[in-house]
């Protein structure tokens, strides 16, 4: 199975080594899309040093300002944290998740895996825009791994998912689940519609719609399904005027 449509995302990342040796952990796993998004110091020699002989894949590496458009192509997204959230984020194994992506990226449809930043890890609202939450199991006491470990190991994962008979891979669903774009227009939407009606108003605003992206998210409504909700919306909305 060819895995090029996999992409590795790295949101703020602060240390321009962690970026060469998270290069070279891809290239050794036969990936090879890198996206960052707002680095704080690249392109550097530092990286291009740590990445020993994968520096064509910094060279060719894509910089976004924010994580929306850095994964509005795709429809299945997954964030990597050593955490467990308050609130039930569907979490994956590493190998689920690796099966996951290598099942459903195929040519043109790219799926990303997400890491955060060396030293506070992904916020909320960045899990938010995923379909699941990929976690590495580890020492309780002591769960986060170095980045560039994390993505060596999850790269692995990958690479020998790509190995295994496509039965053994989780399916496209058949309905295609709609682009991470679209599902950011449709929480707009929602959003707008629910403070027309006041009912975001107070301290559980940003929890309440957490929980309901969350809710969505797992959901992975096709375009049909995006278009009946914002069909509703709109009526909600309007007879609020
Ligand atoms: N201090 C941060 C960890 C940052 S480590 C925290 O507590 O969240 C940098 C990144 O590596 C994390 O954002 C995550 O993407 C990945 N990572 C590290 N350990 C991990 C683990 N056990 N499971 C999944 N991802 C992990």
């Amino acid at each position: 199975m060819p895995i090029n449509d996999i992409r590795i995302v790295l949101v703020e990342p602060n240390h321009p080594g962690n970026i060469g040796a998270v290069a070279r952990a891809m290239k050794t796993m036969a990936l090879s899309d890198l996206a960052l998004v707002r680095p704080v110091d690249f392109p550097s020699h530092l990286a291009d040093r740590r990445s020993m002989g994968a520096k064509d894949l910094l060279d060719k590496a894509r910089v976004f300002e924010s994580l929306e458009e850095a994964i509005g192509d795709c429809r299945l997204v997954i964030g990597s944290s050593a955490r467990e959230r308050s609130f039930p984020h569907s979490i994956l194994e590493p190998r689920e998740c690796a099966a996951q992506l290598v099942g459903e990226a195929a040519d043109g449809e790219p799926a990303a895996l997400i890491f955060g930043p060396e030293r506070t890890g992904l916020a909320n609202r960045e899990l938010d825009q995923c379909t699941f939450q990929v976690r590495i199991p580890a020492n309780e006491a002591f769960s986060s791994l170095n980045l560039g470990a994390a993505v060596q190991l999850l790269c692995y994962e990958i690479f020998m998912a790509s190995r295994t008979p496509e039965e053994a891979l989780a399916s496209i669903p058949k309905e295609k689940p709609s682009l991470q774009i679209e599902m950011e227009h449709f929480y707009d939407h929602l959003e707008r519609a629910l403070d027309a009606r006041g009912y975001l108003e107070g301290e559980m605003r940003e929890v309440t719609l957490s929980k309901l992206r969350r809710l969505f998210n797992r959901g992975r409504p096709h375009s049909g399904e995006l278009k009946l909700l914002h069909t509703m919306l709109k009526m909600i909305h309007n007879e609020s005027e």
